[in-house]
C-alpha cells in the first residue's frame, strides 16, 4: 500500500477510535487522504457556514455543496432541530452556533437562550447546557456574535467548563481582539481552534471571490486554514462563490470538517 494511503488509513482509524471523526461519512469518503504540500506538510481547508435553524437564504445550496463542511446551527429556533438533523445526514459535521451578547447591536438579532453578561453562573450554565441539548449531533460549539460575552473571563470560564462536561470543542469566531475563549479552554483542556477568516461580511460577489481568492493565497504559506461564511442575506452567493472555487482549491488543499483539524484532546477530557 503506498505511504500516503496507509498514513491516511491509520488516521481515519485513529479518528474513529478517539471520537474525532464521525464514522458516518457517506458523501466525502474519498476526501480522506490528504494532500501534501512540496514541503510535505499537509494543508486543509475547513468551511464553517453559520446561522443555520430559521431555513434561511442559502440553506439547501450550502448544504449540497460537495465537501464536507462544517454546519453551525443556532439552537431554539424553527428549523435547527431539521437543519442539523440533515447536515448530519449528508455527512457535513454539525455545531452549535451559540447567540452571545455583543457590544453594539440589538438584543433581537441575538435569537432566543443568548449568553449576555449580566446572568448569572448559574444561568449561563442552565443555558449553554439548553443550546447543546437542542441541537442534535453537535460536535462543538461557536460563538454568534459575542464581541461583549467573549471578552469576559467569568462568562467563558462558564461556557469552557460546560464544553468539557459535553465533551466538545469549541471554535472562536473571532469577533473580539479580546476575547478569552483561548485562555479559558487551555485552563480547562477545551480542544480550541480559530477562525482565520471571514467569507461574507460584505454582501457581494464581488467580496466573496475576493475572500476565496486570499484564501487559496494563504493555504501557501499556513497548513490549516479555517473559514466561515454564512447562510442568510448573503447565503446564496457565498454557496455560488464556494462551488466556483472548489474545484480549484482542491487542487491544493483537501476540505475538512472542523474536528478533523483539532490539536490533541487533553488527557483530562472525555469525550461522548
Ligand atoms: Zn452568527
Amino acid at each position: 500500500m503506498p505511504a500516503m494511503r496507509r498514513i491516511a488509513m491509520i488516521s481515519a482509524v485513529f479518528m474513529i477510535l478517539t471520537g474525532y471523526a464521525c464514522p458516518a461519512r457517506p458523501a466525502f469518503a474519498s476526501r480522506w487522504s490528504p494532500t501534501e504540500t512540496g514541503g510535505g506538510e499537509l494543508r486543509r481547508i475547513a468551511v464553517v457556514i453559520d446561522d443555520f435553524g430559521s431555513a434561511m437564504k442559502g440553506t439547501e445550496e450550502i448544504l449540497s455543496l460537495p465537501i464536507p463542511i462544517t454546519a453551525a446551527v443556532m439552537p431554539f429556533l424553527p428549523t435547527t432541530r431539521r437543519d442539523a438533523e440533515e447536515a448530519h445526514r449528508r455527512g457535513h459535521e454539525v455545531i452549535v452556533h451559540l447567540p452571545m451578547e455583543p457590544i453594539r447591536g440589538k438584543r433581537s438579532w441575538l435569537g432566543p437562550g443568548a449568553i449576555t453578561t449580566d446572568l448569572s453562573d448559574e444561568e449561563i450554565r442552565k443555558r449553554v447546557n439548553a443550546a447543546i441539548d437542542d441541537v442534535p449531533h453537535a460536535r462543538g460549539v461557536n460563538n454568534h456574535m459575542g464581541s461583549k460575552a467573549t471578552a469576559d473571563p467569568r462568562v467563558m470560564r462558564i461556557v469552557m467548563d460546560v464544553c468539557r462536561e459535553r465533551g466538545l470543542y469549541f471554535l472562536d469566531s473571532r469577533t473580539s481582539p479580546r476575547s478569552q475563549a483561548a485562555a479559558e479552554a487551555e485552563r480547562v483542556g477545551v480542544p480550541l481552534v480559530d477562525n482565520d477568516l471571514f467569507l461574507d461580511e460584505v454582501y457581494s460577489a464581488s467580496h466573496v471571490h475576493k475572500q476565496l481568492r486570499k484564501l487559496a493565497l494563504s493555504i501557501d504559506r499556513q497548513p490549516d486554514i479555517i473559514v466561515i461564511g454564512h447562510v442568510g442575506p448573503p447565503g446564496l452567493i457565498t454557496a455560488a462563490a464556494l462551488r466556483s472555487a472548489i474545484p480549484n482549491l482542491r487542487e491544493d488543499a483537501d476540505f475538512v470538517r472542523l474536528s478533523e483539524m483539532l490539536p490533541e484532546p487533553a488527557p483530562l477530557l472525555k469525550w461522548k
